[in-house]
């Protein structure tokens, strides 16, 4: 069976969750017993979102294979258990940087290089790159931004050019906004007409609609913009307000998604799709037995998708332990000496988050201290663990002044120090510790309690790493290592004694959570801060 193709296009508006719905439908095909895959590409100049503040577009996602990417990669493994890897992600940035280098090499042997047929050609041998193997059944392909934007135009192109080359093998799924008019008391139409208008000036008929809405839109609405918009009126699809995004695979299911999709491309439906196990999830999620309130202390907390695939995390460990997880976001520019017992007073845990530069330290040492010093449950995750260490050789160790160079080169006492093969580096795109990496896990701690493994892989993204130069000094104290690569001996994990639950990881446990197999920290984490009367 050759590769399908689905590209999923957005109108309207941004942010109606093209990334969810794509997630949703793949979710559902593999659940019918498909193989499938999700891309996506993102129409910004930057080669990858490594370099982007968070605040542009929230989090950084990172594969096994170390790709920086878009945080909707978080969302697709999230949803199929699946990992992504480079290739299902690729910016303008990419597409040109490769044209470039072709155009250097001469592979164009003297013709002049254009955005049809070169980038074209190239968004094109992107996408068609994860179906060449024939190893999914479905390539599916979110195209970033909304149509209109001159951004997109080269890779709506390349979409035209696709379906004409691929004909039954390629469909379009274009997403929009049915706005509801409260003076009115309407559902306006309008604005997804004119989306679909853009999509055709461009020469794109989509085949199927999501209209995203507040309300249910009715037979009327679904018959009206089928006729306006040449679609079937049963390829148009509503995709309704929900609590929660795991439940749009289920709306979807509703809607027969899925169902359309096989029927457009002829294919037999195989197996009626199994969501048990996203069922159980879902139950355990929606009828807590119990409920935490975690404080998570960060610069970006203004933005929650700067830590999304944190927030996601502990939505996976508090089902699995049946627990409402609140997330109290704490800004650590506003947390000091004076006010931390006030500003922490309830919490039932404390989770220090990633993050890069001075702003906010000050606030995350207290926090940590704060930790330390009641007994609270405390994970620290990457600068996290970085800043417990610091904490404890100021306050411990009275080691005065130590820092890590990130913050003070020229501190007395470096205890989180640039890695050796950091020294020298003076690109910043893709060249932090990326990835996956193995860590020999201690017996009889913390962190084997949670993986029940002595040897784990997790996924990195920094450039500084604990100071074995003073490992000593810590381990006699109280604080050890309790996860070490196996290669290099780098410090991948640290644990407090005397201490009911306070662990601190140099990688990221995050970015591997998923809905079916959720992150082993997470979960042991948030069953630490359910308070021991209630167990
Ligand atoms: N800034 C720190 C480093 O580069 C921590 C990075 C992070 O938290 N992802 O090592």
């Amino acid at each position: 069976m050759s590769t399908k193709y689905i590209f999923v296009t957005g109108g309207v508006t941004s942010s109606l969750g093209k990334g969810i719905l794509i997630a949703s439908l793949a979710k559902l095909l593999q659940a019918r017993g498909y193989k499938v895959t999700i891309q996506k590409l993102d129409p910004y100049i930057n080669v990858d979102p490594g370099t982007l503040n968070p605040y542009e577009h929230g989090e950084c996602y990172v594969t096994d294979d170390g790709a920086e990417t878009d945080l909707d990669l978080g969302h697709y493994e999230r949803f199929l258990n699946k990992p992504t890897s480079q290739a299902n992600n690729v910016t303008t940035g990419r597409i040109y940087q490769s044209v470039i280098n072709k155009e250097r090499r001469g592979d164009y042997l003297g013709k002049t290089v254009q955005i049809i047929p070169h980038i074209t050609d190239e968004i094109k041998r992107n996408i068609k790159l994860l179906g060449n193997k024939g190893k999914y059944d479905f390539v599916l392909t979110e195209i970033g931004g909304t149509v209109g934007d001159m951004e997109s135009l080269p890779y709506i192109e390349a979409v035209r050019q696709l379906k004409w080359e691929l004909g039954k093998s390629a469909m379009v799924i274009h997403l929009t906004l049915v706005p509801f008019l409260k003076a009115s008391g309407e559902l306006k139409t309008k604005p997804t007409q004119h989306s679909v208008k853009a999509l055709l000036e461009n020469g794109v008929q989509p085949d199927i609609l999501v209209l995203r809405t507040e309300h249910d839109l009715g037979e009327g609405i679904r018959k009206k913009v089928a006729l306006f918009c040449n679609v079937d009126p049963d390829a148009v699809v509503q995709s309704i307000d929900v609590p929660t995004i795991y439940e749009v695979p289920l709306k979807m299911r509703e809607e027969k998604l899925d169902y359309i999709v096989l029927k457009k491309f002829e294919m037999t439906m195989g197996k009626e799709p199994s969501l048990d196990a996203w069922n159980s999830f879902l139950t355990k999620h929606k009828i807590p037995e119990h409920e935490v309130v975690i404080g998570l202390i960060g610069k970006y907390v203004e933005l929650p998708d700067a830590y999304k695939s944190i927030t996601e995390s502990f939505i996976h460990a508090g089902a699995t332990n049946q627990c409402k997880v609140e997330l109290k976001f704490i800004h650590s520019e506003e947390v000091n000496r004076r006010n931390a017992a006030e500003i922490l007073a309830g919490l039932d845990g404390i989770l220090v988050a990633p993050g890069f530069g001075h702003r906010g330290i000050k606030g995350k040492i207290e926090a940590t201290k704060f930790a330390r010093e009641n007994n609270i449950p405390f994970l620290g995750i990457c600068l996290g663990m970085q800043v417990a260490v610091i904490e404890f050789a100021r306050n411990v160790l009275n080691m005065k002044g130590a820092d890590s160079t990130e913050m003070n080169e020229v501190t007395k006492f470096p205890v989180i120090d640039l890695m050796e093969e950091q020294k020298g580096i003076t690109n910043m795109g893709g060249t932090m510790r990326l990835g996956s990496f193995a860590c020999e896990v201690k017996v009889d701690s913390k962190l084997f309690d949670a993986y029940q493994k002595d040897l784990i892989y997790e996924r990195h993204r920094h450039r500084y790493e604990f100071n074995d130069k003073y490992l000593k000094d810590f381990e006699s104290n109280g604080l050890k290592a309790v996860g070490t690569n196996p290669d290099t001996g780098l410090v991948e994990a640290l644990q407090l004694d005397n201490h009911q639950w306070f662990v601190g990881v140099q990688y990221h446990p995050e970015y591997s959570s998923t809905v079916l197999s959720p992150s082993p920290l997470f979960v042991e984490f948030v069953k630490a801060c359910i308070p021991k009367t209630k167990l």
